[in-house]
Formats: C-alpha cells, structure tokens, sequence
C-alpha cells in the first residue's frame, strides 16, 4: 500500500507550517529524515521526484480524540479501518478513548489493546497511544492506579462518555497528574439532564428534553474551582460545545490555570438548526448548538483559547444508529474529514494556513508530548507530512471513507481539500 523510497525530493510544493507559508520549495528527504529544505533546483544525482507543484505540504495531523474501539468493538471499528482512515484524512498520530470492552483501566488491558493495535500501526505508519479511564470502568466510584498506567505509557486519563461526577475523584487525579505529568480529560456533562439534543427543530420535533448547556459548563466550573488547588495538574476540556465553556476556559487561562480545550470539527461547522432529522450521525456527545455558541468556537480557535481540534471519531455499527434519534448512540465519526473542515474554514477566511497546522497538528503533538517527532515540518526531523490539494472543493461520500462505519455527519457537504498522499519517514502513500 506504499512505497519506501531512501532518498527523495518532494519538488516545488507549498510548505505550510504553524511558522509561516513558504512557496516554491524543495523537501529533500534522506532515510526519513528531512535533510534540506530550498527553493526548488534540479537534481543530476539518483533520486526519487515526487512533484509537489500546485499541492500545499503540511505537518500531517496529530488527533487526541479518537475512538479506535480497540479492544473489543470490532463491529465498531477496527484497528486497520480506524488507522486507514487517520492516514487518507493527513492524521499520522492519534489517542485513543478508553471506553472499549474491557475498559481500559489496567496496564493488562493497555497491553491487550497495544498488541491488537500493533499490526495495523506497522502497515498505516500511524502510530495510535492510549488513554486510560480515570475510575475502574468508568464507573466513576474508584480510582484506576494512575502511577502503574503513567508507567506503562498511558498519555492521559479521562472516562470519556462520561463526566466525573464526584469531586474527590477528580482531586484524586488532579493529584496524579500533577505528578506524572499528564492530561486529565474531562468529557464535561452533568447527568440527569434527559436530552439527546440541544434545543432545535428536531429537538422539538421528537420532543425531548433539550441537553442544556449548563450540564457542561457547570462540571467545567466545578473542574476549574478544584484545579486552582493543583497548580501542577493538566486539566483538558473535551469537545467544548457552548459558548459558556468557552468563556469559563478563557477566564482560567487568565487566571494562570493549567487548563487547555479543544473543539470538534461537527462544532465548528454544524448548529442544532442543520440536524437532518432522518440522519442520527447528527446525534453526539456533547451535542450540536445554536449559531451564538458555534461562533464562540470558531473565533476561541482562532485566538487560541480552544487550543486545537480533536474529531471525536465515535464509529458504530448500523445497528446503533438507527433513525430514532431518542434511542440511537451517541457519535458521528470525523477523521477522514477534520482537515477538510478546517481548510474549509481557512477558504472562508476563518483561518490561516499557520492557524490550520496550529490547531491540526503542532498543539496537539505538544499536548500529547510527541513534538519532537510531529506537528512541524523542519531540517533534521522525521518527516510526518500530508501532500494536499487545497483547491478541490467535492462532496463528501459514503463510499470514499475508509472508516468500517459510515455514521458521518459530513456526507453530502462540499468540503474543501483532498489529502493527495502522505510521508511517514521514508515511506510515501499515494491516494487517488
Ligand atoms: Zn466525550
């Protein structure tokens, strides 16, 4: 499914990085590393051309949320689908969520879910790290042994699908975060609240309760309150929805608090008024808003108080999702399709192209403690690249994606971009 090639040049593309946009340049690529970056030449010795003219070459995408189903939910996904679909949408990293069967909250389960992945990330080249669930099971009543999974080499604990309910537990992680360094995840949803949707014609039509804003924003304040106490912590708000959370994330950055955010791509481009109500890949966790809340997403990821965007990959089965969105699962899948948005955005003049490999590739790689090896695109490093024509603008279809399950929200939409190939090292995937 690729070629290895020793030596390349990738010739006379565009390079965006989250620095600058250079036009006219040259990647030469030795044993996977970059070994020159120049303006364009010609080249008398052997070496592999790869024509990079009228394509833009970028840090390949780095996504934090992902639900690969791994293990267990194969009906779900799969580790050769969930990967395939990283790689054609420019993802070369991701974190995968720990609500599987058996839930990840053992280094036994770490292992079994590393060695299901392992072939799959040979083949793809994308490499996929693990979360760990912050209470056993995600039960949110006892703590999981945060020391022995920070060991094993867990990036983060969150009990993502859930929010975290009792205030000692989340102390209890802030404690071991401030110690091992690493993010505590909170999928920010008080329970009780009863909806599916956010108030909305379909809300309306099937008439169920709305799914209020304030059941994030209120766990958020709550998270924001206990963290002050741990200055040494890292708290992460996953899938930001309302503008409440937004603002409440802005006046803890003010504060100093050790806090960070990221948005979904379905948020930044959807609104509870879009919903199609015969289509349930419209129903997600947090759900879609109104266009007030939709706006403070787009413009906190433009001045850097949404840190950067995670998908919220949530595949499943047909079965799943059925068109009664009462009783349908929570989840549209979103990595074929997350750079699309984002350079959809950046067509509409939203984002720059500095801003677009900001908030898709380097804050994540910083995030996850992987810089040193993506998110930017510079002489010396292995290079990690996505070889993208930004000018195509074409509809998103079921049968382009890659994914084993096809509940995106996204099919129909005009996106802008298509991922021409990716570089992962010394190896060069092709797509059509
Ligand atoms: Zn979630």
């Amino acid at each position: 499914m690729y070629h290895a090639y020793p030596h390349y040049v990738i010739k006379n593309v565009e390079l965006w990085t989250a620095e600058g946009v250079e036009k006219g340049r040259d990647v030469e690529v030795h044993e996977g590393r970059v070994v020159s970056i120049h303006p364009t030449a010609e080249y008398a010795s052997p070496v592999t051309i790869i024509d990079g003219s009228g394509l833009v070459l970028m840090p390949a995408g780095v996504d934090p949320q992902v639900h690969l189903r791994v293990p267990g939910q194969e009906q779900k996904e799969t580790p050769g689908t969930g990967l395939l679909a990283a790689l054609r949408g420019g993802v070369a990293a991701v974190l995968s969520m720990p609500n599987t069967k058996p839930v990840i909250d053992s280094v036994d389960v770490c292992k079994l879910a590393a060695l299901e992945l392992c072939e799959a990330e040979k083949l793809t080249g994308v490499r996929a790290y693990l979360s760990a669930s912050i209470t056993r099971d995600l039960k949110g009543q006892e703590p999981v042994d945060y020391q022995a999974l920070a060991q094993w080499g867990v990036k983060a604990f969150t009990d993502d699908g859930v929010g975290v309910v009792k205030d000692e537990l989340m102390e209890a992680v802030f404690q071991a975060s401030a110690v091992t360094g690493l993010p505590v995840l909170q999928h920010a949803e008080y329970p009780g609240h009863g909806g599916v949707l956010a108030a909305g014609p379909v809300q309306e039509k099937i008439g169920s309760k709305p799914y209020p804003a304030a059941a994030e924003a209120d766990m958020v304040a709550r998270d924001l309150k206990l963290l002050a106490r741990y200055p040494k912590a890292r708290y992460h708000v996953l899938h930001a929805s309302a503008l409440e959370t937004v603002e409440l994330v802005a006046d803890a950055k003010r504060r100093g608090l050790p806090v960070t955010c990221e948005v979904s791509p379905h948020h930044l481009w959807f609104t509870s008024a879009d919903i199609d109500e015969h289509n349930s890949a419209f129903k997600m966790n947090p759900p879609l808003r109104s266009a007030r809340d939709r706006e403070a997403l787009r413009q906190g990821l433009k001045n850097g108080i949404v840190d950067f965007v995670a998908t919220d990959h949530a595949p499943h089965e047909p079965t799943a999702k059925s068109e009664n969105f009462k009783t349908a699962a929570f989840g549209t899948t979103g990595l074929e399709t997350s750079l699309r948005v984002l350079l959809s955005l950046w067509k509409e003049g939203l984002l720059s192209p500095t801003d677009v490999v900001r908030c898709f590739a380097k804050k994540p790689a910083e995030f996850l403690g992987i810089a040193d090896e993506f998110g930017t695109i510079a002489t010396g490093r292995p290079l990690k690249a996505a070889l993208v024509n930004t000018n195509s603008q074409d509809v998103v279809r079921e049968e382009d994606l890659f994914s084993l399950s096809k509940n995106n929200c996204f099919i129909g939409q005009a996106l802008t971009g298509h991922v021409h190939a990716m570089f992962l090292n010394d190896r060069f995937y092709l797509f059509s």
